[in-house]
């Protein structure tokens, strides 16, 4: 069965229960969200009673809450080590963010490995691993590694930093990576021949490791570097080439996570999405309608 949803919110009242809530409305049956804003370090005190709504209404629609998934806000570095400070705070910001998964009952985290911001790839390799290593060995949260784009001085571009990042994880266990579309095209990789693309994903970390995939088109022409996400169809990687990859047989049950842009800012495009996808036939007026919901 396909797993397709989309990122969603998650406000301080409602919690996982509205997270939930908003994945229903847009048909989806996983999901994923932010523990607070994706852009600060800023997180409220779990409340259990919702946690535990959430949950019976999750079995009664049949969710599996095993898949759902957990972004930390992409402030966190581990990729520089130069301000002990600035690096311990990110260490710490992580560790806080696993507990918080942990008590949410949530198995996958995915990060952004992080920017060696002027200290160089193998330093940065070096310091993301080493910060990995103070994070995991004594937690179920498993930690996805996701694919970026490459923009400014960020690891993990190329399939090569990740697997040389998992390489120097003691807890191989709980070392996982995530898949972005618009970043693979971005990157660089020919995300057209998938099926290829996976066999070399296999020979060189293994398809297991591959716990989500992020669904997005991009603005940008392959090998862009730039890393801004477009509605699915709408942008230069396409409905076929996207559908070919939320569809492959080896990726069946690996949840497929839409983060593409709010039409004009403001229209939530996910359940539109979502139902193009489910239908598989691609929609030249869909922002169109979007704009008219
Ligand atoms: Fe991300
Ligand atoms: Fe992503
Ligand atoms: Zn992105």
């Amino acid at each position: 069965m396909l797993l397709i949803g989309s990122h969603v919110g998650f406000k301080k009242d409602t919690q996982l229960l509205g997270s939930l809530n908003e994945a229903l409305s847009y048909n989806a049956n996983t999901f994923m969200f932010y523990t607070g804003a994706p852009q600060n370090t800023m997180r409220y005190k779990i409340n259990s009673d919702l946690t535990n709504s959430a949950l019976k209404v999750m079995e009664e629609k049949n969710i599996d809450y095993s898949k759902v998934i957990v972004h930390a806000p992409y402030i966190i570095n581990l990729g520089n080590a130069d301000n002990i400070e600035k690096y311990q705070f990110a260490i710490n910001f992580l560790k806080s963010e696993i507990d918080r998964c942990e008590e949410l009952g949530i198995k996958n985290l995915v990060l952004h490995p992080g920017s060696h911001v002027g200290c160089g790839i193998e330093e940065g390799i070096k310091n993301i691993s080493n910060g990995l290593n103070k994070i995991l060995g004594h937690t179920n949260v498993t930690i996805l590694l996701e694919t970026m784009a490459g923009k400014g001085s960020e690891v993990g571009s190329k399939l090569e930093e990740i697997k040389q990042i998992i390489d120097q994880v003691e807890d191989k266990e709980h070392i996982g990576v995530c898949l972005d579309t618009c970043h693979l095209s971005d990157a660089g990789y020919d995300i057209v021949n998938f099926d290829k693309f996976l066999e070399d994903f296999d020979s060189l970390i293994g398809l297991e490791k591959i716990k989500c995939v992020h669904v997005n088109d991009s603005k940008n022409e392959k090998s862009s570097h730039k890393d801004r996400h477009e509605n699915i169809g709408f942008g230069h990687i396409g409905f076929p080439t996207l559908i070919n990859i939320i569809y492959n047989k080896k990726l069946e049950n690996v949840p497929k996570i839409l983060e593409t842009p709010y039409v004009d800012k403001q229209f939530a495009p996910y359940k539109y999405e979502i139902a193009m996808i489910r239908n598989k036939a691609f929609d030249d007026k869909l922002l169109e309608k979007i704009r008219l919901q």
